[in-house]
């Protein structure tokens, strides 16, 4: 009996998570990334829950995106100096020999600096890489990339690791980007769990609305 009502607890407990991440994950895409900020000062508890949550979606998947960044900053030099924007766990600065600076809301390791991912604290052009991967998530993407563009140097790459269902229209995505400062290097569209672009700045951000610059949120369902 009591083994039967321990699995019940187990299992509504299970659930309960799995609705919390779910409401968490859903503040996260439909807001901008000051209210993320917020919600996680207010409630750190949150935040683990979340990276909970988030680790239990990405172990489904066939490859991890960061680890395709990882690969990717191998086969360049060690010497680029590397800014990871909502760098969750630095798994990435964990596995490559650049210097990293790893952002994100919360510290899960002690490499992270803490701040929102739209003002961080790096000098402008001061930059090799830019990394976004699975990250892009406030609604402020032209303000988020735009810290992106400050920060990176004239020809500098932006990495971008993003879910596949979250583009409505890449092409609208590719050409919004052109106008805040970067030109598409490589887009590789080929999995059908995220895709993985690679721009280089070629200037800085022009002002004025991008209306192409959407991603839809991405939102789990109930398992
Ligand atoms: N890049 C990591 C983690 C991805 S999860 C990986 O690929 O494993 C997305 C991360 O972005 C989370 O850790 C979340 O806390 C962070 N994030 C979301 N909004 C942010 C913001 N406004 N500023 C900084 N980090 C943010």
């Amino acid at each position: 009996r009591s083994g039967r009502s321990a699995s019940l607890r187990a299992r509504m407990e299970e659930r309960l998570l799995g609705a919390r991440f779910r409401y968490l994950n859903q503040q996260l895409y439909t807001g901008n990334s000051r209210d993320a900020a917020r919600l996680f000062r207010a409630d750190p508890a949150a935040f683990h829950l979340y990276h909970r949550g988030f680790e239990r979606q990405v172990r489904r998947w066939p490859e991890r995106p960061v680890q395709r960044i990882v690969r990717y900053l191998r086969r360049r030099p060690a010497s680029l100096v590397v800014a990871d924007f909502g760098c969750g766990d630095c798994t990435l600065a964990a596995n490559v020999r650049n210097r990293v600076h790893c952002f994100d809301l919360v510290p899960l390791s002690p490499r992270v600096t803490v701040c929102d991912m739209a003002k961080v604290p790096l000098a402008a052009e001061s930059v090799d890489v830019a990394v976004f991967c699975l990250a892009l998530m406030g609604t402020n993407l032209q303000e988020i990339l735009g810290e992106a563009n400050r920060v990176l140097k004239l020809g500098g790459t932006l990495m971008v690791a993003e879910v596949a269902s979250r583009f409505e229209d890449t092409r609208a995505f590719l050409k919004a980007m052109m106008q805040l400062g970067f030109r598409t290097v490589s887009k590789d569209l080929s999995s059908s769990y995220f895709y993985l672009l690679e721009f280089a700045k070629t200037g800085p951000a022009r002002p004025g609305p991008a209306p192409g610059l959407r991603l839809r949120p991405c939102l789990y369902k109930r398992r």
